[in-house]
């Protein structure tokens, strides 16, 4: 090993050391961690600097050969120091469904992958996350159990208005909604009545509705008349056939409305369709409060690609084309898509049931928390994108759409010591052993990907190192600021 990990090391061994007594415990608290790279991500963009950490957070951002005397240097070379990423769209599970996912594995998988700060999803959880019992369920599942800071959506279902101020005040982010079945039958869909009936109580709030912008009358009409023609469900077109764009654009011109006439702040989550985007230009050139964000998934993978019965694959919306792909990227190039999450999205691995391989039987989700920095920088290396993106598009802007943005999402003075330390060369081929969420069953699987995380830090100290998890469950909820 090189040299610059040598300082490195001597503080995880004390950071390790079991019998390390009071004394050694208390003088690394009080000893600020100096981070140094020739490549610092910024909000300015890359640039060789030193960070200095006090505590819990950024003190200082230093030229590259000062350290302050008595500050452990930890130095990276050349390794990218890029801010620890936010994914605002993640199923953790729990409390209730366990046996998918939960806490202590979602966050390990997102802190082997450079994420410090997951925000969950409302529906998968018993009980799921529509009144604040719920919310308090879920605060106290998580305890102990968290390796990365997270969040909780609140949801918005058809019947619990009521619900929604005292949710709002108990400072969740912001809420989510299906316009379509949800596949879990305790989370129920919402129309343009519900919605109308949430946005009178939620006026004045600030917070912002997530919504899976697909309606049913299309998909019901296409999935109708794929099953009068006796279509093979174990086809991949047939399921991509069943959930046609339209669906998509119908949901976000109805969310479009809800955002003219309230004044909604209103967030598509996982845009798969292309043919949307025209809608949504039009919408944001008019003033409209609306974000966009589309995930990895819809980036890397392409409808001509995927096998059938490969049931690992279907996710809602459904993968699109590669033609489609590429329009997506051109969105979030041009700034008309804010942001990238995974949508991770895990079941137990029977309920792919991929023996039979049907589309329509198998639970739709893909499971994928940990990869999206390599898989990303991959993609965008092969597109000529500077990596310089990444930071806006997976750490601010998730950041900001979390209420998050004063600690998280750069690398800034005052910001929480949150980082990924990441080579951008790494070649690898993913394989079960890789993936830290509870089932290791994943489309990426077999991928070849460049970059690879080393190290993670949440909040001044590192959580994960060269394939390893450092120290304790130290993740806490965090709340809107
Ligand atoms: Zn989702």
């Amino acid at each position: 090993m090189g040299s610059r990990w040598r300082l490195l090391d001597t503080c995880l061994f004390l950071a390790l050391l079991p019998d390390a007594g009071p004394l050694n415990g208390e003088s690394l608290l009080i000893m600020a961690h100096a981070l140094r790279s020739t490549r610092v991500l910024t909000p300015n963009g890359f640039v060789r600097a030193t960070v200095l950490i006090d505590q819990e957070s950024i003190a200082a951002i230093l030229p590259w050969e000062e350290t302050p005397a008595g500050a452990h240097l930890h130095d990276f070379v050349d390794d990218l120091l890029l801010p620890g990423l936010v994914d605002s769209h993640v199923h953790i599970n729990e409390p209730g469904r366990t046996e998918w996912e939960g806490f202590h594995t979602a966050t390990q998988a997102a802190a082997a992958g450079g994420v410090t700060t997951l925000v969950d999803m409302p529906l998968n959880c018993i009980p799921e996350t529509i009144d604040v019992p719920a919310l308090n369920a879920k605060r106290s599942a998580a305890e102990g159990k968290a390796w990365v800071d997270w969040a909780a959506w609140g949801g918005v279902v058809r019947g619990n208005a009521e619900q929604l101020p005292a949710l709002a005040k108990s400072r969740i982010p912001g809420f989510k909604c299906f316009l379509i079945h949800s596949g879990i039958d305790g989370f129920a869909w919402v129309d343009e009545s519900d919605l109308h009936l949430a946005m009178e109580k939620l006026r004045g709030s600030s917070l912002p509705l997530l919504a899976h912008a697909e309606v049913s009358g299309p998909v019901d009409r296409a999935t109708q008349s794929l099953n009068a023609e006796g279509s093979d469900w174990r086809k991949y077109a047939t399921y991509l056939a069943s959930r046609p764009d339209s669906a998509e654009i119908d949901a976000i011109a109805l969310l479009v409305r809800l955002a003219e006439e309230f004044g909604a702040r209103i967030h598509i989550v996982h845009l798969a369709s292309a043919q949307a985007l025209p809608l949504l230009a039009a919408a944001r050139k008019r003033g409209l409060p609306i974000t966009v964000e589309t995930c990895v998934q819809y980036l890397w993978f392409a409808a001509e690609q995927i096998p059938d019965c490969a049931t690992q694959y279907k996710c809602a919306p459904p993968i699109r084309n590669a033609a489609n792909r590429e329009e997506l990227w051109d969105a979030l190039e041009r700034g008309l898509i804010d942001m990238v999450t995974t949508d991770h999205s895990p079941c137990p691995p029977a309920m792919k049931r991929r023996e039979e391989g049907r589309w329509d039987q198998a639970w739709g989700g893909i499971a994928s928390l940990g990869l999206a920095l390599p898989v990303l920088n991959t993609a965008m290396a092969r597109r000529g994108i500077k990596l310089e993106r990444i930071s806006e598009w997976m750490a601010a802007a998730p950041a900001q759409l979390a209420g998050l943005s004063q600690r998280k999402g750069a690398i800034a003075p005052g910001s929480d010591a949150d980082f990924a330390v990441f080579n951008p060369d790494t070649e690898w081929t993913v394989t079960p052993a890789d993936l830290h969420f509870r089932h290791k069953l994943s489309p990426y699987i077999g991928a070849k990907l460049r970059g690879r995380v080393r190290e993670t830090w949440l909040r001044g100290e590192p959580v994960f190192s060269e394939g390893r998890f450092i120290g304790a469950a130290r993740g806490r909820e965090q709340v809107r600021s």
